[in-house]
């Protein structure tokens, strides 16, 4: 996978130029600069990385700006390849730095909400049933963030966006990421990994994170969907610009309800979300098993929320033991409520 530099126009006269950054090693994000009349704002920084910081700075000379004109930089999730840039540009800079609320400490006090939220995946993980030699490997993983963070500062937050942007429009959308949202200058949209054009956002249960879990993230795509009406152009944090937002969110639906699919149906016997997540994905190794299991985890905790399964271990689980789920009606019956939960709009659409 690669990205391009792109340049783009708002209706309002902002011009708009999309920044290519490996953030990871062969993973790549978009930064955006957004030149006003009287801003020049950057939406997300990339990684700590070197490979991040240089696609960066080479972004800026392509575009014709330097770190010292922005006059804003604006996040729009609390995710290490969208702020760990920030270390390393903030002093290159005057802009003043905000994030929302939600995302202010793993941003600014990393290590600390690491320390905790590490924790409680642990707890998880615990449920899940993995065995202990990759429940290890897992929550090393997990931390790995810690080594890359650099201490980084913000100076507002989004409930204090209107006295530092007047003009700027923004809707929280809690589910990939606590302090999620999307950004909007006159008809042009940043999305951050609201939505993809080529992926479904990763997601994990809200037992390991609040203001995640798969309910969440459906609803804020619903809010979303409704609060771009009208908008011409929407840009994400990872690939292509999105042309057809129905189809995608269609598409992403369908993702989403295909592996819930394979789980129920792999459901004919009791099943720990270790056992679940093979059934899904099969065999996965390094940092796309840490992915998949905290996937399986929102799936599952989506599943069980609503009684299409249930936990038929509750003496071993009182007992720190995994939780072991089962199917608890007709599968048939039971895909069919999940898909008309799932995606009941893109669905009554299709039916009218
Ligand atoms: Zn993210
Ligand atoms: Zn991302």
């Amino acid at each position: 996978m690669s990205a391009s530099f792109s340049e783009f126009d708002s209706t309002g006269g902002a011009k708009i130029f999309r920044l290519p950054l490996q953030v990871f090693p062969d993973f790549w994000a978009y930064a955006y600069i957004v030149r006003r009349e009287r801003s020049v704002i950057l939406i997300d920084a990339g990684s700590s990385l070197e490979t991040s910081r240089q696609d960066l700075l080479r972004g800026f000379e392509r575009a014709g700006v330097v770190p010292s004109d922005l006059t804003h930089i604006l996040l729009t999730h609390g995710h290490i390849d969208h702020y760990g840039g920030l270390a390393a540009l903030k002093p290159l800079t005057g802009a003043k730095v905000g994030c929302h609320e939600l995302d202010l400490q793993t941003v600014t006090r990393h290590e600390a909400w690491l320390a905790l939220a590490s924790r409680r995946f642990a707890s998880f993980l615990a449920e899940t049933g993995l065995a202990a030699d990759a429940t290890d490997a897992l929550l090393n993983m997990y931390r790995f963030t810690k080594k890359i963070h650099q201490p980084t500062f913000i100076d507002f937050t989004y409930d204090d966006i209107h006295a530092y942007l007047p003009d700027v429009e923004l809707i929280h959308t809690p589910g990939h990421c606590p302090g999620h949202v999307v950004l909007r200058f006159d008809d042009v949209v940043f999305c951050g990994d609201m939505i993809l054009e080529n992926a479904t956002p990763h997601l994990h249960p809200s037992t390991t994170g609040a203001y995640g879990g798969l309910s969440q993230y459906l609803a804020s795509l619903e809010a979303f969907r409704a609060w771009v009406d009208g908008a011409r152009l929407i840009l994400n944090g990872h690939d292509e610009a999105i042309v057809n937002l129905p189809d995608r969110i269609d598409a992403t639906h369908r993702n989403i309800l295909r592996r819930m699919s394979k789980a129920l149906r792999a459901l004919t016997q009791p099943l720990t979300i270790s056992e679940i997540c093979y059934a899904i994905y099969g065999a996965l190794e390094g940092y796309n098993a840490l992915l998949v299991i905290e996937k399986t985890g929102a799936y599952v905790e989506y599943l069980y929320e609503r009684g299409m399964i249930e936990i038929v271990n509750a003496d071993e689980v009182e007992q720190g033991g995994p939780a072991r789920y089962w199917r608890a009606r007709d599968e048939s019956e039971t895909l069919e409520e999940l898909q008309r939960v799932i995606s009941a709009k893109t669905h009554i659409q299709e039916a009218a």
